[in-house]
C-alpha cells in the first residue's frame, strides 16, 4: 500500500502530551554549562565556524594532524542544537546518499566510495569506542522495508547489483521480514547488516565536543558569526562582542542560512519532520518483535525512517520533505501542523497493533538539501576559506567524511580523497525565486504521483534524472 498524503486527523489524539522538542536533548546529560562568548578580538591558526558533527570532526581531525594548531571553533547557538542534535540517530556508511544515488553519479569510483564509507563507519565507532562516548552506539544495521509489490524486483535486483561494489545485503521475503518486525504493509525487505549503526546524536555531539577541548581546541558558543571579511592574508569573522582573525576558516554551517552569497544557489533547507513514542509496554513490544533493534526505512520517494530508542520508544520520522518559499528558515518552521499528523497516521498504518500509544517528543528540523543529495566541497576567499555542506538528510556519518576533505583542502594535504571526482565536482545550483519553490513543489508533487502509480516516474522527474538533478531529504 501506497501512504496517503492527505493532511488526516485519525489519529490527532496520539499527539495531544507532545512535547515540541528534540527527544535527543531531553537529557540530564546534557552539557550544564555552555562555553563563553566570543569577547573581543581573537587570533586562531584554523576556525571553524559551526559545531555541529563537521565542525567537531573537524576540529578534531585539525588537532590530530598537527597538535600544535591553534584551532578555534565558533558556534552560534550550543552545540549539537542544530540537525546533529535533531535527527534520526542513523549512522551510514554511505558517503553518497545511498548506493543508487552514487552509482548513478560516480560509477567509476564507486567501489572505492564504498570502501572509503566503510572504513569511515568502522573508525567512527572505534572512536567512540576508544574515548568512552555514551552514545548508545550499536551496530544493528538497516532493512529497506517493500511496501508495494512494484518496490519488491528493484530492491531483489540491488542485491546483485551492490555486490558488485562489495556491499553485502540480504533479500528477506515477506514472512522473514514480518518476523524480524511486525508490520502487515510489509511485502519484503532488503537488510544491510553492516553498513548502518544507530546511535543518540546528540550524545555522540557532546562526545565530539569533550574530545575536541581536550585535545585543546578552543570552542565558544552563543557567538554567531554575523560576516566574514578578507584582510591581507586573514580573514575575519565578526561576532557581537568581538572577532576571530585567522588565515584560514572551514564553514561548517550545513543548511543554516549561509556566510557565502554562493551557497545559497547550492543548498536550500528542507524541513523534515520526527515524532518519538512513549516506551513502549512489554506487550506492546512483543506484538511488532524487533529483537534485532535494526534502523528502519521504507522503500518509496517519500520514505519514513524508525528505529527504537534504548528505554524502548519508537522514533518515526522523514516522509514529508517542505521547502518553505526564499529558504525561508528559523524556529517559526520547527513545528509542524501538517507533518506530524501525517506522520502520527501513517505510523498507526504501519503498526496498527500500536494503536492508542502516544507520542511524546515531535520536533522538525532543517537538511541542507542539494540537487546531487551529498557533500560538495569549495573554497572561497582565495583559498582562505573552504565550506562543505550538501549532506541531504545523510550527514550523520558521511559529515566526518566532509570534514576530513575539508581539512586537506585546508592544510594543502594531498590525499586519496580530494582526488575523487565527487570531490571535485559541484552539484548543479537551484534556479532563484520564484523558480525554485515552483520547481521544488512541482518534483515533491511529481515524486507523490510517481509513489501513487506504481514508481511510475512522470517526464518532469526523468528530465531531472537525465540533467543529474532532484530532490530528496
Ligand atoms: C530531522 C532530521 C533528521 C535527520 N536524520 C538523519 C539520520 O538519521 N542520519 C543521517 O545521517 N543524517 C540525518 N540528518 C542529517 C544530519 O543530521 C546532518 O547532515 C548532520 O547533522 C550535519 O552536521 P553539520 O555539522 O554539517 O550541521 P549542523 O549540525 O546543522 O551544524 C551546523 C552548526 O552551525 C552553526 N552555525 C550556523 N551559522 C552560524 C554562524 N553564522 N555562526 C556560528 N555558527 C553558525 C549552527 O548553529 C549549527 O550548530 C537529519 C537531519 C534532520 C534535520
Amino acid at each position: 500500500m501506497a501512504f496517503s498524503n492527505e493532511p488526516s486527523t485519525r489519529h490527532l489524539s496520539s499527539l495531544s502530551d507532545v512535547w515540541e522538542a528534540p527527544y535527543w536533548m531531553d537529557d540530564a546529560d546534557e552539557p550544564q554549562e555552555d562555553a563563553s562568548r566570543v569577547i573581543g578580538d581573537v587570533t586562531a591558526d584554523l576556525l571553524i565556524i559551526g559545531g555541529g558533527f563537521t565542525g567537531l570532526w573537524a576540529a578534531i581531525e585539525g588537532r590530530t594532524l598537527n597538535p600544535n594548531l591553534d584551532v578555534v571553533l565558533v558556534e552560534a547557538t550550543a552545540i549539537a542544537q542544530g540537525a546533529s542534535g535533531r535527527n534520526g540517530g542513523f549512522v551510514a556508511a554511505s558517503l553518497t546518499h545511498g548506493f543508487s544515488n552514487g552509482v548513478e553519479r560516480w560509477p567509476g569510483e564507486m567501489q572505492t566510495l564504498v570502501k572509503m564509507g566503510h572504513q569511515n563507519l568502522d573508525e567512527i565507532e572505534q572512536f567512540v569506542r576508544e574515548h568512552n562516548i555514551d552514545c548508545d552506539w550499536q551496530r544493528v544495521g538497516e532493512i529497506d522495508v517493500a511496501t508495494e509489490e512494484y518496490q519488491v524486483e528493484g530492491l531483489k535486483q540491488f542485491v546483485h547489483d551492490a555486490a558488485e561494489y562489495g556491499e553485502e545485503l540480504q533479500w528477506l521475503d515477506q514472512d522473514t521480514v514480518r518476523g524480524r518486525l511486525n508490520s502487515p504493509t510489509y511485502v519484503g525487505g532488503l537488510f544491510d547488516p553492516d553498513s548502518v549503526a544507530i546511535c543518540d546524536p546528540a550524545r555522540l555531539a557532546w562526545g565530539l565536543r569533550d574530545v575536541a577541548i581536550a585535545m585543546g581546541v578552543r570552542v565558544y558558543e552563543h557567538s554567531k558569526i554575523e560576516w566574514i571579511d578578507e584582510r591581507g592574508t586573514t580573514v575575519t569573522a565578526k561576532t557581537q562582542f568581538g572577532s576571530v582573525t585567522s588565515p584560514k576558516v572551514l564553514l561548517a554551517t550545513n543548511a543554516f542560512p549561509p556566510l557565502l552569497k554562493r551557497l545559497k544557489y547550492m543548498i536550500v533547507p528542507v524541513y523534515d519532520s520526527v515524532l518519538v513514542t512513549r516506551p513502549l509496554t512489554e506487550e506492546q513490544r512483543l506484538s511488532i518483535g524487533w529483537a534485532g533493534s535494526e534502523g528502519v526505512s521504507d522503500s518509496g520517494n517519500q520514505f519514513h525512517y524508525y528505529r527504537p530508542t534504548v528505554d524502548g520508544r519508537i522514533l518515526w520520522g522523514g516522509y514529508d520533505a517542505t521547502y518553505h518559499f526564499r529558504s525561508g528558515f528559523g524556529p517559526q518552521h520547527e513545528h509542524s501542523a501538517k507533518s506530524w499528523p501525517k506522520l502520527a497516521d501513517h505510523f498507526f498504518t504501519t503498526f496498527p497493533q500500536l494503536e492508542g500509544l502516544k507520542f511524546e517528543y515531535a520536533w522538525s528540523g532543517a537538511i541542507d538539501t542539494c540537487t546531487r543529495f551529498c557533500a560538495f566541497w569549495g573554497t572561497a576567499l582565495h583559498g582562505k576559506a573552504v565550506y562543505v555542506a550538501g549532506y541531504t538528510g545523510l550527514g550523520v556519518g558521511a559529515s566526518r567524511f566532509g570534514a576530513r576533505v575539508a581539512i586537506d583542502m585546508l592544510l594543502d594535504r594531498d590525499t586519496d580523497r580530494r582526488q575523487l571526482e565527487m570531490v571535485r565536482t559541484m552539484p548543479i545550483p537551484f534556479p532563484p525565486e520564484p523558480f525554485r519553490s515552483a520547481g521544488i513543489n512541482f518534483t515533491r508533487w511529481s515524486l507523490d504521483r510517481a509513489d501513487h502509480n506504481q514508481g511510475q516516474r512522470n517526464l518532469w522527474l526523468r528530465t531531472l534524472d537525465r540533467l543529474g538533478m532532484g530532490f530528496d531529504s
